[in-house]
């Protein structure tokens, strides 16, 4: 394993009785990286993450975070990495300035240098000017950016962030996406995060696929774009199965119904279309042709866009966790 890597994995596992959660990963994560676990509902994001943060005990394999064990030095990860997880976990009936000030009691923050830190990590998050006010009164999204500033308190090496988004208006994300950037200007940390939306993935410098608690691909999300190097062209007819059947025959194209539309890939999308309403013999009533996405890359590597993979896992994600609460 690189002596220098933030995070380093190998072969990881975790299995919850018969349920693999996780098939044994190999990944590292270099200082400084935004790094990105991108995967559905049920793909062993959080298991991953939780292994990593000490929280859960691997099935097998090993990871190393901040250059120690997770197994055998389960303190000194603690001490080294920041959490913000998808549960919030602040005292709603503490102002929010009590809130990080018992987080920096627990870590050992230094006394003459915690108010210091608790301003820096609030003005880092524009929650200053409410420090006072009890987080029962906090917006989700301030809440959510409360607990960032939790995290940052004690000057950790790594933060992990599981899906620090999720349930949050598109502005207040966009808004989090703003502290999260920011922050790697001022502080040196590494960043691991999980997500599944998709555009978020965009601003990792590089990001994992994962699915069925498989590692699919890794690459930066250009790389990843760039290796799929084909348009997703989407159609509506009034028969998706006589559509499948004519693109396989009249063009050799393999296609399949994704969110609900006959969808493909060309290698240049807006010169097929004409060539589509001319010899498809069945008529189109709707089309549209998009560049390769984050999607795309998904679906080119597991065969199902995301959203169709989370339809299928969620399901069965609710019902195993209600199994495992028993
Ligand atoms: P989400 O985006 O929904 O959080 P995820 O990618 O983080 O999904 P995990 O929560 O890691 O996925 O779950 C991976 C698999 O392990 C799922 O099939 C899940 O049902 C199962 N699983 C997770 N935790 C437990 C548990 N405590 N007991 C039993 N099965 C579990």
């Amino acid at each position: 394993m690189p002596a220098d890597a933030a995070v380093s994995v190998r072969g990881l596992r975790k299995a919850y009785g018969k349920v693999e959660a996780v098939k044994g990963v190999d990944f590292e994560v270099r200082p400084g990286e935004v790094f990105g676990f991108l995967g559905p509902n049920g793909a062993g994001k959080t298991t991953t993450i939780s292994m990593l943060c000490t929280l859960v005990n691997p099935t097998g394999g090993s990871a190393t975070v901040a250059g120690h064990d997770v197994v055998k030095a389960r303190d000194e990860v603690r001490r080294n990495i920041g959490l913000v997880f998808q549960d919030p976990t602040l005292d709603g009936y503490l102002s929010a300035e009590q809130n990080l000030r018992f987080h920096a009691e627990l870590y050992g923050v230094p006394k003459a240098a915690v108010g210091d830190r608790i301003r820096k990590v609030m003005e880092m998050v524009a929650l200053w000017d409410r420090k006072d006010a009890k987080v029962n009164t906090f917006s989700g999204g301030m809440k959510r950016r409360l607990e960032i500033a939790r995290g940052l308190l004690h000057s950790p090496r790594v933060l992990f962030l599981d899906e620090p988004t999720v349930g949050l208006d598109p502005q207040t994300r966009s808004a989090i996406w703003g502290y999260i950037n920011q922050l790697r200007l001022v502080e040196d940390i590494t960043i691991f995060m999980t997500t599944h939306y998709m555009d978020e993935a965009e601003y990792c410098d590089r990001i994992a696929i994962v699915d069925h608690g498989e590692l699919v691909v890794i690459d930066s999300p250009e790389a990843l774009k760039a290796s799929v190097g084909k348009d997703r062209v989407q159609i509506q007819t009034a028969d998706d199965t006589a559509a499948i059947k004519a693109l396989r025959e009249r063009f050799g194209l393999e296609a399949a119904v994704h969110e609900g539309a006959v969808t493909f890939a060309v290698a240049s999308g807006e010169e097929f279309v004409p060539r589509l309403f001319a010899e498809l013999g069945m008529p189109i009533t709707s089309v549209s042709v998009s560049r390769p996405s984050l999607d795309d890359v998904f679906m080119s590597y597991t065969g199902s866009t995301i959203r169709d993979a989370e339809a299928g896992a969620d399901n069965m994600t609710t019902w195993m966790r209600a199994m495992a609460r028993r």
